[in-house]
């Protein structure tokens, strides 16, 4: 990466604004997976060693510029004052006189959690004088949001206008992961894409076929695919205006001699709940009030036999609704496969909310080359698209 990072910078006895994407899933006030908090440590690490007095930031859901009491970063707080093994204190707002105080008070090794930043509006409006403000707190601005850097907010982008900046470990490690990934993959380089909607994911699945010499479909996606060849897919998910551009991707396969495989059996319920009736069928069985819920298992083992070949594999969306453990076979078996060709010397990148959600539930993080806690920002980033909060950041 040729951002300036915090390892070219001198933080000793510097005030320094971190930037973290601490933006966990929560449930009735219990974070259900706390990565992006573990991703955040050692930028957190780094510059508490190293004498600064870290102000550390984030967005929580979507408060829409209100306090919502449900989205407070209180049990960040927690879950970081544990994961450190001190206590974490933290501000009752992101702005104002109490954060005044309290900063005023910071030494060299301490540390501060302001309270959600996106209780102000200001802040996903980029408000020059919200990022003034924020900037005003410190000397230094340090980004590691890279599941943020895909929105030009206040505290990503703006800030940048008015503080010496540079990027964080994670921020780097992500940036230098999916870079890797786009400009020098080791060939035959192949992508598995799933997840809910052709819709969402065009522009990925069009970056893909320039690059990837297989594209291997899976999840809901490949129901329109399907439908689009001229199978029934039942009450599945299908999007009918996404059929033209589910041919057309077919066809620029064809026409780029890239591999574009689908699935040639299915895992279809009567509904979709845990103790559904399920069952098997090739293409041409799913009947008209059932749901597709997963690849079969004969489609896993073409993939996987297909993936064998692979020097670099990149895997973004689930395989079927893998949130309900009967129609998670499909998506698990390719993780676990993924995961062991880590271990062969293939590249394994995975990237996407939903299919890191995955990974993570299997215990398979540390067996993938990198997985990602950039959700949309690195789908974008596999875009080609330029982030905001990245291109912001001085070169080095
Ligand atoms: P990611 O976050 O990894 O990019 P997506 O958000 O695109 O993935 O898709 C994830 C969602 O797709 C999951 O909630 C999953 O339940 C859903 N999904 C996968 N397969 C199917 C299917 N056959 N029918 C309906 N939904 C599906
Ligand atoms: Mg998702």
């Amino acid at each position: 990466m040729n951002k300036l990072t915090v390892r070219d910078i001198d933080v000793r006895g510097k005030r320094v604004f971190l930037r973290a994407d601490l933006n966990v899933p929560l449930d009735d006030g219990r974070i259900t997976d706390d990565t992006r908090v573990r991703a955040s440590l050692p930028t957190i690490r780094y510059l508490l060693e190293r004498g600064a007095a870290v102000i550390l930031a984030s967005h929580l859901g979507r408060p829409k510029g209100k306090v919502n009491d449900a989205l407070r970063l209180k049990p960040v707080a927690d879950r970081l004052s544990q994961l450190l093994g001190r206590n974490v204190r933290m501000t009752g707002d992101a702005l104002g006189p109490g954060v005044q105080v309290a900063i005023g008070k910071l030494r060299p090794g301490d540390l501060l959690l302001l309270e959600n930043l996106r209780f102000h509006a200001e802040e996903e409006a980029n408000d020059p004088g919200f990022a003034k403000a924020l900037a005003d707190m410190a000397e230094i601005y340090v980004d590691d949001a890279f599941g943020s850097a895909h929105r030009a907010h206040a505290s990503t982008e703006g800030i940048t206008h008015f503080l010496p900046s540079a990027a964080g470990l994670l921020l780097e490690q992500e940036v230098t992961a999916l870079s890797n990934l786009l400009a020098k993959p080791p060939k035959p380089f192949h992508t598995i894409i799933g997840g809910a909607k052709v819709s969402g994911k065009l522009e990925v699945l069009e970056v893909l076929l320039a690059r990837c010499q297989a594209v291997l479909v899976g999840g809901g996606m490949a129901n329109t695919f399907l439908a689009a060849k001229g199978h029934a897919m039942g009450k599945s998910l299908v999007e009918p205006d996404q059929l033209v551009n589910a041919e057309r991707i077919m066809s620029e396969a064809r026409r780029k001699r890239v591999r574009l495989m689908l699935p040639t059996d299915l895992v279809i319920a009567a509904q979709i709940h845990p103790r559904s009736q399920r069952q098997v069928v090739p293409l041409n069985g799913v009947p008209k009030d059932w749901i597709v819920v997963d690849i079969g298992p004969q489609t896993v083992e073409a993939y996987t036999t297909h993936l064998a070949k692979a020097r670099t594999i990149f895997w973004n969306g689930p395989m079927g609704i893998f949130e309900i453990a009967p129609f998670a076979e499909g998506t698990n078996a390719i993780a676990n496969y993924v995961a062991s060709r880590t271990a062969a010397g293939v590249i394994t990148v995975v990237g996407g909310g939903d299919s890191v959600s995955a990974v993570d539930k299997l215990g398979l993080t540390k067996k993938m080359s990198h997985v990602s806690t950039g959700g949309g920002a690195s789908l974008e980033f596999v875009e080609g698209k330029k982030l905001p909060g990245v291109e912001a950041l001085p070169d080095r």
